[in-house]
């Protein structure tokens, strides 16, 4: 069995040796790394860690920047790094949406250089609504012509602040899901709690595959330390299967290593929906086989 870490940041080491630069450039990047603390990591960190930790396969997630520009510049060095790391890491990539053109243009590009996903997406902080408006339409319409995933980050609506929590409504979120059934969409940290609400049977339905389409809303673990306690994982698998549950780490913030054990802890009893989350789920997102 592969086992793949759906959720992990990396950046171009020019990012980190003018990081001054960057966080003055872009309000979001600046709330999340202006503490010294908040560690950046190159995709050659990213590749040790996965070694130490037993992961096969990362997704190395790009970061929601404001600028058109900056996502092309990070978007580079995803497809590269992807591309040197003999299927190891796999590339999503962000855009700003509301570049219009420059967007469509860019997501076609990065398909073409491997990307199987757009994401961590912020709609937000990038200032777009993703309940309706061109730029949720402009994603749909390039997720659904390229094959590609969209990873969102949900915001918790309740609970403690923490930098970077802000970035998509829950309740923008679930409406995006609930209206766009044929897309693989990824709420991050546990979909910011949707899954929750699956004690609420249109809710269950939105976040239920249907057969007859392709797609399916999955949440990540991405995090979980810092936000659930580990009951989290038995929860939400009973309440929305463990099909609809990824593996993600949200490396370097939170040891790849100690994320995957915490899955191991969770699903000791059960074999088959340890499986899923840790692999198998993001083989199926993924178009990837299980076997190595
Ligand atoms: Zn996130």
């Amino acid at each position: 069995m592969l086992v793949v870490d759906a959720h992990t940041h990396v950046f171009p080491p020019h990012v980190q040796e003018r990081r001054e630069e960057y966080l003055r450039r872009d309000a979001t990047f600046a709330e999340m790394y202006a503490s010294p603390k908040a560690r950046l990591a190159t995709a050659e960190e990213l590749l040790a860690s996965m070694g130490e930790a037993e992961v096969d396969v990362s997704v190395v997630l790009g970061f929601a920047w404001a600028e058109h520009e900056l996502c092309r510049e990070h978007n580079d060095y995803l497809l590269e790094a992807a591309a040197r790391s003999g299927g190891r890491l796999v590339p999503f990539c962000t855009v700003q949406p509301r570049a219009g053109d420059d967007a469509r243009r860019e997501i076609e590009r990065c398909a073409r250089g491997g990307a199987r996903g757009l994401g961590e997406l912020r709609p937000e902080s990038q200032g777009y609504p993703l309940d309706g408006g061109e730029a949720a339409e402009l994603l749909a319409e390039a997720a659904r012509r390229h094959g590609l995933a969209l990873l969102f980050h949900v915001s918790e609506p309740v609970g403690h602040t923490y930098a970077g929590k802000g970035g998509l409504s829950l309740e923008s979120f679930y409406r995006f899901v609930s209206s766009h059934r044929d897309l693989n969409v990824v709420g991050a940290h546990w979909g910011g709690g949707l899954p929750f609400y699956a004690l609420m049977p249109e809710v269950k339905e939105a976040l239920a595959k249907r057969p007859d389409l392709s797609g399916q809303v999955y949440v990540d673990t991405a995090a979980t330390p810092f936000l659930y306690g580990p009951a989290v994982y038995g929860q939400v698998a009973g309440l929305v299967g463990a099909e609809g549950i990824l593996f993600g780490s949200d490396y370097p913030l939170i040891s790849q290593r100690c994320q995957r054990e915490s899955i191991e802890q969770a699903f000791r009893l059960d074999d088959a929906a340890r499986r899923l989350v840790l692999g198998e789920n993001a083989c199926r997102l993924l178009g990837m086989t299980h076997d190595p």
